[in-house]
């Protein structure tokens, strides 16, 4: 009835089944998202109890099941030990793991997402910098089919100078067909950094007006995308 298949993947949040066993929620490569129980994970000693919590990079093996899967092996590919000892970086990586979990689709792989998710926790991991979540949120929305056009403005096509964004109409606005938030030029700068390819160039910036600026727009950007707000990080919600 059931078939064993392996995968990589990384734990999006897990909670309680009864009193020994865990779900987790994993956004796996080559699966999309799975839904998996790992039985007797709360138990002392648990062989998998430290390998599946969330932002834990895992090698699984897995029994299809028709609701949920079972969890037979987890492996750690990648603790990400660094996220784990820093509440800022819990915070950044939890909103990117909850963006995740509300984007990818059940058992539909999103090898774009997937490696995106990847890249910024190891970012985040090795250098904390303000503008991963960001830039993160930014690319989100694009590979949702919203990228915004930061270039010109998106109305009139002018190369401005371009003072105003508005994310749902589409992107950046000049003086004259200004709309939705003013932007200052370091905020537009490094949003055309982390949408033009010089995302490397935009995560050595240091923390500015500008970084705050940027992430408070691509957060605004994203949850209206989602229809709903991020909950802030909940340590509770890991028990
Ligand atoms: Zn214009």
């Amino acid at each position: 009835m059931s078939s064993l298949y392996r995968d990589t993947g990384v734990v999006l949040r897990t909670y309680r089944l009864g009193e020994a066993d865990r779900i987790i929620v994993l956004f796996t490569e080559r699966h999309g998202k799975v839904r998996a129980v790992a039985k007797g994970v709360r138990k002392t000693r648990s062989k998998f109890g430290a390998r599946l919590e969330p932002t834990s990079h895992v090698a699984v093996q897995l029994y299809e099941g028709r609701e949920l899967d079972i969890v037979t092996q987890a492996e750690s590919v990648d603790h990400f030990r660094p996220i784990r000892d820093d509440l800022d970086r819990i915070a950044g990586a939890s909103a990117m793991l909850e963006v995740v979990d509300q984007l990818a689709q059940e058992r539909e792989p999103n090898p774009r997402l997937y490696q995106m998710l990847l890249g910024a926790l190891r970012s985040i991991s090795a250098h904390n910098s303000p503008v991963v979540v960001p830039a993160f949120f930014v690319k989100a929305l694009a590979l949702e089919g919203f990228r915004p056009m930061v270039d010109q403005c998106v109305e009139c096509g002018s190369a401005g100078p371009l003072v105003a964004i508005d994310f749902e109409w589409g992107g950046a606005l000049c003086a004259t067909c200004r709309r939705g938030q003013a932007i200052s030029p370091e905020a537009l700068s490094l949003l055309q950094q982390m949408l033009g390819g010089q995302l490397g160039a935009a995560l050595n910036e240091p923390e500015s007006a500008a970084t705050h600026e940027v992430s408070h727009l691509a957060t605004r950007a994203l949850e209206h995308h989602l229809e709903r707000r991020l909950r802030s990080v909940s340590l509770l919600d890991r028990g």
